[in-house]
Order: C-alpha cells, then sequence, then structure tokens
C-alpha cells in the first residue's frame, strides 16, 4: 500500500499540538530549531544533523497546512498533500516535487520511516508545494511564506521609545540591568535597521538580530527600562522603570537595580562593531556573473561566511541586509554612520580577473573641518589614513592564504560617506571557472583571511577613532 495515511487532525487538535511543539522547542538554547511563518500560521520545529547538514522532516513541515500522507514504497519515498505529490529515494540527491525535477545540496535521509530533506532545500521545496512565494532567512533558519512579514517602526523621544508594529505580536520579555530584551518566536518580525545608537537621555542602544528561529529586539537603557503593550499589542512603549523619573539621578536608583554599564561607559568610545554590506540585493542584481549566477547572491552568501568568521573572534557585526532586499547605497552608508561603526567592509563579486581586490575611497586625507562638521561626501576623508592602513593589512593576509590579491582606490559607492575605516572588497574567481567564485570552499577561505585581517588591522583603527 503506497499511502499511509496518518490519523486525521482537526484544525484545533492541530494548532494545540503545533502550539505544545512550541511551549517545548522554544526556549532550549541549545537545540537548532526552524520557524516557518504562513499568513495564517507560524510554527517552529527541530532541525536534526546528519553529515554535518541541517535537515527536517517534511511531512511535519507540511502538516500544519492541509491533509497530509506519506510512505515508502520500495526504494521511494512519497509524499501527498492535497493535490501535489512528491518523491524522493534514500541516499539520492534528486527529488520531483510537484511533477519537477529539483536538486537537494545533500542526500534525501530517510530514517524511522520519516523522510528528511536538507534544509536549504526546504524553501524550493515548500514553494513548490504550497504554490507559494517564499523568503528563506538561512543563517537565522526563519522562513517566511506568502510575504509574511510584521515590520516595525520605532519613534524614540526624550524620555520614551514606542515600537509601533504592523500586525499584533506576543513577545517574550525579559530584563537584565539597563536591557530589555523582546523575543520574537512566532512573530515573524523582520526588520533591515540593526543597530542605532541614539542621542538619547532613555535609550542607549536599539538592536534588531535574528538566530535560531527567533528574532530579537534589545533595547539598551541608561536607567532601568519596562515595557508597555497597547490593547491591540502592536504598539510597545519603552518607558522608565517606576521610580525612575528622568531627574532623579542615577547614582541613587542604583539601590533597586544596578546602573546599566552604559553609564560608566558614555564618555567612552562606541563598541568595536564590523559592518558588512553585502553589495546590490532585491531589485539589485548586480552583475551577471554567468548565465545564473547573479551578484547579488553571491555577495550575501559570502557575507554571511565572513559574518561567522568574525563573530568566531569575537567580534560584533552587523548586517546592512541579510535576505534579497533591495537597499539604497545612501541608506547603506547612513546606517554603517547611525551605528558608529568601526569598519565598514563594502562586498562585491566579479567574474573577471583572480583573487581579491581591496578598494580605498578616493579621497585625500584631512584633519576635522572647522566646527567639527564631517561634510556628508567626504566623511570618508578623516579616516582614509585607517582605511589605507587596513586595506595593507587585509592584502597582506590575503597573501598570507596564498589568495591572488590587488589593492587600489576607486570611487566604488558610498564610500565617500562613511565615518569609519571602510573598504570595498570584491572577490573574483579562485582560477579560470568563474563558478569557483560561488564555491563555499574558495569564499570560506577568503572569509579566514579577511577576518584575520581585522583583527590584526583592530588597533590600528581604534587608534584613529
Ligand atoms: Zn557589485
Amino acid at each position: 500500500m503506497l499511502w499511509s495515511e496518518r490519523p486525521r487532525l482537526t484544525r484545533a487538535a492541530l494548532l494545540a499540538a503545533v502550539l505544545l511543539v512550541l511551549l517545548a522547542t522554544a526556549p532550549s538554547a541549545e537545540e537548532k530549531q526552524l520557524s516557518v511563518y504562513g499568513p495564517q500560521v507560524s510554527y517552529s520545529l527541530p532541525v536534526s544533523e546528519h553529515n554535518g547538514q541541517d535537515y527536517v522532516a517534511l511531512l511535519e513541515v507540511l502538516e500544519p497546512f492541509g491533509n497530509v500522507s506519506a510512505g515508502a514504497e520500495g526504494e521511494k519515498w512519497k509524499l501527498r498533500f492535497n493535490r501535489v505529490e512528491a518523491e524522493f529515494r534514500q541516499e539520492v540527491t534528486v527529488g520531483k516535487v510537484a511533477g519537477q525535477k529539483i536538486g537537494l545540496p545533500a542526500p534525501f535521509v530517510l530514517e524511522n520511516n520519516r523522510g528528511l530533506v536538507p534544509l536549504r532545500a526546504l524553501p524550493t521545496i515548500l514553494g513548490l508545494m504550497l504554490g507559494t512565494k517564499t523568503e528563506y532567512h538561512e543563517a537565522a533558519r526563519r522562513l517566511f511564506l506568502g510575504g509574511a512579514a510584521t515590520r516595525f517602526t520605532s519613534d524614540l523621544r526624550e524620555g520614551g521609545l514606542s515600537l509601533n508594529f504592523s500586525a499584533p505580536v506576543n513577545p517574550l520579555i525579559s530584563t537584565e540591568p539597563g536591557k530589555l530584551k523582546m523575543t520574537f518566536t512566532r512573530d515573524p518580525v523582520v526588520s533591515t535597521a540593526y543597530l542605532l545608537r541614539p542621542e538619547n537621555s532613555l535609550v542607549s542602544l536599539i538592536m534588531f538580530s535574528e538566530d535560531n528561529g527567533q528574532a530579537e529586539l534589545v533595547v539598551q537603557g541608561r536607567m532601568p527600562l519596562l515595557a508597555r503593550f497597547a490593547a491591540d499589542r502592536k504598539t510597545i512603549d519603552i518607558v522608565p522603570a517606576p521610580g525612575e523619573a528622568q531627574s532623579a539621578p542615577a547614582a541613587e536608583t542604583a539601590v533597586a537595580v544596578p546602573p546599566p554599564p552604559t553609564l560608566q561607559s558614555l564618555t567612552a568610545k562606541p563598541p568595536f562593531v564590523v559592518m558588512l554590506d553585502a553589495g546590490h540585493g532585491g531589485d539589485d542584481r548586480g552583475a551577471l556573473l554567468s548565465e545564473t549566477l547573479e551578484e547579488k547572491a553571491v555577495t550575501l552568501a559570502f557575507a554571511r561566511r565572513l559574518r561567522n568568521e568574525l563573530q568566531g573572534h569575537g567580534i560584533i557585526v552587523v548586517m546592512s541586509r541579510d535576505a534579497d532586499v533591495t537597499v539604497p547605497v545612501e541608506q547603506r552608508a547612513a546606517m554603517a554612520d547611525a551605528s558608529r561603526v568601526a569598519v565598514y567592509l563594502s562586498l562585491h563579486a566579479a567574474s573577471q580577473g583572480r583573487g581579491v581586490r581591496v578598494y580605498t575611497a578616493m579621497l585625500n586625507s584631512q584633519s576635522d573641518p572647522p566646527g567639527g562638521f564631517l561634510p556628508w561626501n567626504t566623511a570618508q576623508a578623516r579616516y582614509m589614513l585607517s582605511s589605507r592602513a587596513l586595506a595593507d593589512i587585509v592584502k597582506a593576509e590575503l597573501g598570507k592564504h596564498e589568495i591572488p590579491n590587488s589593492e587600489l582606490p576607486a570611487p566604488v559607492q558610498p564610500l565617500n560617506h562613511v565615518a569609519a575605516a571602510a573598504l570595498a572588497i570584491e572577490v573574483a574567481p579562485s582560477g579560470a571557472d568563474v563558478a569557483s567564485v560561488n564555491s563555499g570552499v574558495y569564499q570560506q577561505r577568503v572569509a579566514v583571511a579577511i577576518a584575520e585581517g581585522v583583527v590584526v588591522g583592530r588597533s590600528r583603527v581604534e587608534a584613529e577613532r
């Protein structure tokens, strides 16, 4: 018998089951999870590893959406969802979904009659089975279906911060001294702005990040903070905690709650943060590197590898984009400046040439103009020495890793506008084969070398901030 029907679940029972899965998996930091956000239902599922690759059980992924059944037939494992079929074979990297042949990045795994597919293939498989648009944030394991997204804006005034969401949200809120953390597991909260360091008497930092099927919004205060939900759960007001009237000196309130660390470091330098700006994205595809390879995809994949490497060295990283979205060039520079990053790396890819080209802005170095304002067009001028020094160091590290490299000044946007050590890095193929520019092994080698360059160059960059 081909199709072994699973016991049918009512919609309510199913939702309850999904909730139970959520409750069971959400808080564990160690366990890898995937979150799927659909227009009607959002849920999380455990992710398992096989041969170093992430997998999910396809039947469990589809269950919340409708009738699904699956079973083995000889060598084949077949799944039927509503009227759509999928077919895979144990240890084979090709499958058939909705009549279409698809390649898998790793072999299909059949384990205790559960068919497991590589996580990286899931967006394609679900897109075909559900007939919907998918957007996958791979590094964070968050999969958005049919354009599901909750966006937010922040309205910061003296004495209060309002976060306004496009749909009701239910974050888990936790507080640490001087810090308020909102964790979104079931809400498809997304953002392109990642880090803000406002000049404000109440709030010193607003940071959005996503990881392991969750999104996190951290607000750091210059005094203890409290979050208040509006009745529609679309607005969260962040205000001083009771007894924290703005006129009260912080020292006197330290009895109840330790003052935030920022109080001691208000006059100190902002932390060492590296911004990775994956070139192009969304409507802007960048160069067509080969018939099928778009620059915007290569820059994002490379940015994620470089982020991992830098984070491995304990460096804080912010990204101008972590998805295939359009971000105007001026906005990228503005994000770097608003986040007061120490290093800004604009990442590009090319089909011509070999190895890595490192660019610095075409400006003469200059000291601060009278009045202390940095003119927007030449914000980079003050950092030129720092940028060139970092370029030299990165170039040397690439050389140590035997990656062909060159260094040159060029009018690459938006380097001139960035008030930080700023480089543009263009990754070209490792050899004659253009596709090598998208090879994981090669990208990893380049990422390791550049991350080491940043580590070595850090003290030099810090000296000029
Ligand atoms: Zn480019």
